[in-house]
């Protein structure tokens, strides 16, 4: 792989993603939740930063925008529909269509992920397997619903889960362990849950991030991706007549109140 990632901590729980590309020498940014870290990471690594993709209006993934691109002169992507709510944009995209990232020539498809907001998008790069799901598809959660509904959440999660298992699941937090915690209370014998756990609680013992997470582990152990599982129904109080959205409503509002 050409392209080198990077995952930078911010403020209490957030993560920044830079992505380098070693052929072209162009870096990109997925989102700011703050300008220090972002910017001490590029000089550290001697990057100069091309561009900056915005996944949603929040404040905890935008503040840092305005900072670094008086630093570095960066160009800054976020969806159309949110242009209004965003900071300035040099590029506004909408769903469903594909960019190159300047000189890299990396695709990049930008998927409609509302829910958590309504404008929010997510990236994918089919070449290098990635995607920056920002507060849509969360390692081992989802995002609070704070603008959509049940049924845009649980569309714009299946959109992501019919990507290929082998894609890396960039999310915009450290929320895993209490993620985790959660799922187990629905599916507490799950042994993959079980094991799951075990390696979150290592890398946080370690002081590692937990991201990026593969698309197929997600599949495999987030509430949010598993519907059809008898044993998570039955801690609901559904059973096998309940829609998958049903479920996925009801494992959300569980999530609220946990
Ligand atoms: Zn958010
Ligand atoms: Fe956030």
């Amino acid at each position: 792989m050409t392209v080198e990632l990077s995952i930078i901590p911010c403020l209490s729980d957030n993560y920044a993603y830079l992505l380098h590309d070693t052929v072209s020498a162009t870096t990109t940014l997925i989102d700011v939740p703050e300008a220090k870290p972002v910017l001490d990471a590029l000089q550290a690594a001697q990057y100069s930063l091309d561009t900056i993709l915005l996944t949603h209006h929040h404040d905890d993934h935008i503040a840092g925008v305005a900072e670094v691109v008086a630093a570095t002169g960066a160009k800054v992507i976020g969806a159309a529909a949110d242009r209004h709510r965003l900071p300035p944009l040099d590029q506004a995209v909408t769903p469903a269509l594909s960019f190159t990232l300047g000189a890299a020539e990396i695709e990049v498809e930008v998927i409609d992920v509302p829910g958590h907001t309504v404008g929010h998008v997510a990236y994918y790069l089919p070449a290098q397997g990635l995607l920056f799901t920002g507060d849509s598809l969360m390692a081992w959660g989802c995002g609070r619903l704070f603008e959509g509904t049940p049924e845009q959440m649980f569309d714009s999660l299946s959109r992501l889960a019919a990507l290929p298992d082998e894609v890396l699941v960039c999310s915009g937090h450290e929320y895993t362990l209490s993620n985790g915690r959660f799922a187990l209370s629905l599916e507490p014998e799950n042994a993959d849950l079980l094991a799951r756990m075990a390696d979150t609680q290592d890398s946080r013992d370690n002081g590692d991030p937990t991201v990026p997470s593969s698309l197929g582990l997600e599949k495999a152990t987030n509430p949010f991706l598993r519907s059809t599982s008898a044993e998570l129904r039955k801690t609901l109080g559904l059973d096998a007549s309940a829609t998958n959205l049903a479920v996925f409503a009801a494992a959300r509002a569980a999530k609220d109140r946990f």
